[in-house]
């Protein structure tokens, strides 16, 4: 794994991201979704990591989540409600790689969503988006293909808040509905700790470069 660029340059890339997304918030508000038109802000994020690696190393770590997966979904107990929470930025969605709206599937992460749903499985995305950009997010993931049970952004107070506790506090809530969390999926060390998850499965952020 060879990281060319600077962490300069990384943390100006995630600022024009996150601007970019919250500028595309504005008409999707005021319009349909179907109306939003695919976008290409920058491709210099991609530069950084080399998309066929970061690929593999998705994959092989979704390899471990799917053989458990499979298994506790075949032993579901009687009345049991299983979900799973997903982080969303590098995670579910490509975000660093060829910036786009939408943003594609991380493909490896998708097959493994549609195994869950498709068997009965809630997915539940715990974000630190902010809410402004709720449902240009809640958006992209059903049009990837992903089933939305429940989209958790953060909303002004929770902007103060350290993000692990704010994820923590999200899963409590998610348990709360009287769900059981299966799987705990992030490329965050702060998607992850906490508790609150049978399982977790950590996605590279190559220290901390992707978001
Ligand atoms: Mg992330």
């Amino acid at each position: 794994m060879t990281l060319r660029r600077p962490w300069a340059h990384r943390i100006a890339v995630g600022t024009v991201s996150a601007a970019a997304l919250v500028a595309l918030a504005v008409p999707a508000e005021a319009a349909t979704p179907a109306t939003a038109t695919s976008t290409s802000t920058s491709t210099a994020a991609a530069e950084d990591v080399d998309y066929g690696t970061w690929q593999q190393d998705c994959q092989a770590v979704m390899n471990q989540a799917l053989p458990y997966l499979k298994q506790r979904i075949a032993g579901t107990k009687p009345g049991e409600k299983q979900a799973i929470v997903f982080d969303i930025d590098n995670t579910t969605l490509e975000t660093d790689f060829g910036f786009s709206y939408p943003q594609p599937a991380n493909r490896p992460v998708l097959e493994v969503a549609k195994y869950a749903q498709e068997h009965g499985v809630s997915l539940f995305f715990v974000t630190a988006r902010p809410g402004i950009i709720a449902s240009v997010t809640d958006y992209n993931l059903k049009h990837v293909g992903y089933q939305v049970s429940g989209l958790y952004v953060r909303n002004f107070l929770d902007l103060f808040k350290n993000v692990a506790e704010y994820k923590t506090a999200q899963r409590v809530a998610i348990e709360n509905k009287g769900y059981t969390i299966i799987a705990n999926v992030g490329n965050s060390a702060t998607d992850l700790s906490g508790g609150h998850a049978e399982k977790t499965y950590k996605l590279p952020d190559y220290d901390g470069q992707l978001s």
